[in-house]
């Protein structure tokens, strides 16, 4: 695996305590235990130490994370801070809630063990994300409050939009103006949606057409251009290439790492070990083993057959895809796995959203280029900014729908 970063995604339940419409979440009451907690903590440093690791990102999400108490993860990341210590080593921990249950008990826990922020996700419009009484816009009221009580409480927070037909329908300049004039955040990102797990009746509201998309996310990146850029907004992912064409260290999501393979794992409260949450929630097909029940987290990944599928896919797409022919294959690196087999049903594909990402990269090396000669052209001759090699990017957590 990669020297620089390890990340795992951590799943302390599969419980929620809402019902959106296209959850792919298998949700037993089943909770990490903190019984496991330190067994948990010495098989991930003991593959700190194997990989050469000083630091793993442990990001927290569900299920719905905040169901397991402030209390439980105060007492999880300190235990977790106790022994890396002892073993020279560092956990750095994130948080994704839904924020329904947020509330101020939270507000000390997060300003430490999450340093101050958190990330949550609301969809514009919100047809699908509900409350169990089924109520839509129930869930955007109290989720809309619970976020203005978080800002006050003085934590950060960025929010994940999934897009979906509502969110094409209703254009680009509509959507933008939602998240930071209504909502008032410079911190937000697009994700595209999959359908995970079985078939249910709203999957098909997520097949989207790929041209209809791209026209959305390229206008959407015009506006964010024009009024966010220069003011402080984060819109990801297009910050993040931004940052790639000019040069940057780069900030890339997963879907656009170089292998995720290389960087993440998911481990759910039962221990299992996958790729990343979609594939722990959703395909037993590729569960890569159990970090209770082995012995050496390094050896179940170096010897899993499941995992070796996904090391190999950048190979085998430039053999069997047309990547190889693609100028954008240095950031693209064929796209996401999940994507690939949730629409295909073989890794072993490019993303399907291959089409959308090429207009996405090019919207975002224009703008790029033309701030780079703009820069050129108003700096003194000693002073132009030189042009680094991209370091790519660091990491950005998996979301699906
Ligand atoms: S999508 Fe997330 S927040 Fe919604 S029901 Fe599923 S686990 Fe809960
Ligand atoms: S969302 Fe896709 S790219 Fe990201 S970790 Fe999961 S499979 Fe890999
Ligand atoms: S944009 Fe398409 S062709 Fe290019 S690397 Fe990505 S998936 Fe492959």
């Amino acid at each position: 695996m990669s020297d620089r970063v390890f990340s795992v995604i951590l799943l302390p339940t599969s419980e929620c305590n809402v019902a959106c419409d296209y959850c792919f979440e298998h949700k037993e009451k089943h909770r990490l235990s903190r019984l496991m907690v330190p067994l948990l903590t010495k098989r991930l440093l003991e593959h700190m130490k194997h990989g050469g690791y000083e630091e793993c990102e442990i990001y927290w999400q569900g299920g719905e994370a905040m169901l397991m108490g402030p209390q439980w993860f105060a007492d999880t990341g300190a235990h977790m801070a106790r022994a890396a210590h002892e073993a020279g080593k560092t956990f750095t921990h994130y948080l994704q809630t839904n924020l329904i249950s947020y509330s101020s008990a939270w507000k000390e826990v997060i300003l430490g063990l999450f340093q101050g922020e958190l990330g949550t996700s609301m969809d514009y419009p919100n047809p699908h994300r509900k409350l169990f009484s089924g109520s839509a816009e129930g869930y955007t009221d109290i989720w809309t409050k619970r976020l203005k009580e978080a800002q006050r409480d003085g934590i950060e927070i960025g929010v994940i939009a999934v897009l979906h037909q509502g969110s094409i329908d209703i254009g680009a300049e509509a959507f933008y103006r939602y998240y930071t004039e209504e909502l008032g955040l410079d911190n937000f990102q697009v994700n595209t949606p999959f359908p995970g797990g079985p078939a249910n009746e709203v999957e098909g509201q997520f097949r989207l057409d790929n041209r209809e998309l791209a026209a959305f996310l390229v206008e959407l990146f015009d506006v964010w251009m024009e009024r966010g850029f220069h003011s402080g907004v984060k819109l990801g992912p297009f910050d993040a290439l931004m940052d790639h064409f000019q040069g940057q260290a780069a900030r890339l999501p997963c879907i656009w790492k170089e292998n995720c393979s290389n960087q993440f794992i998911s481990v759910d409260s039962k221990g299992t070990v996958a790729q990343c949450d979609c594939w722990v929630t959703s395909y037993p097909e590729y569960f890569f083993g159990n970090i209770f029940q082995e012995p050496s987290l390094t050896r179940m990944l170096e010897t899993s057959p499941a995992r070796r599928a996904f090391v190999e896919r950048p190979g085998r797409l430039v053999e069997d895809e047309d990547c190889l022919e693609c100028r954008y294959l240095s950031i693209c690196h064929g796209g996401c796995p999940v994507r690939a087999y949730s629409a295909t049903g073989s890794l072993l594909k490019k993303d399907p959203y291959c089409e959308v990402y090429k207009a996405v990269f090019h919207t975002a090396e224009t703008h790029a280029q033309k701030l780079l000669r703009r820069r050129k052209s108003s700096a003194p001759p000693d002073r132009v900014q030189p042009v680094l090699p991209s370091l790519g990017g660091a990491l950005a957590t998996s979301r699906r729908v």
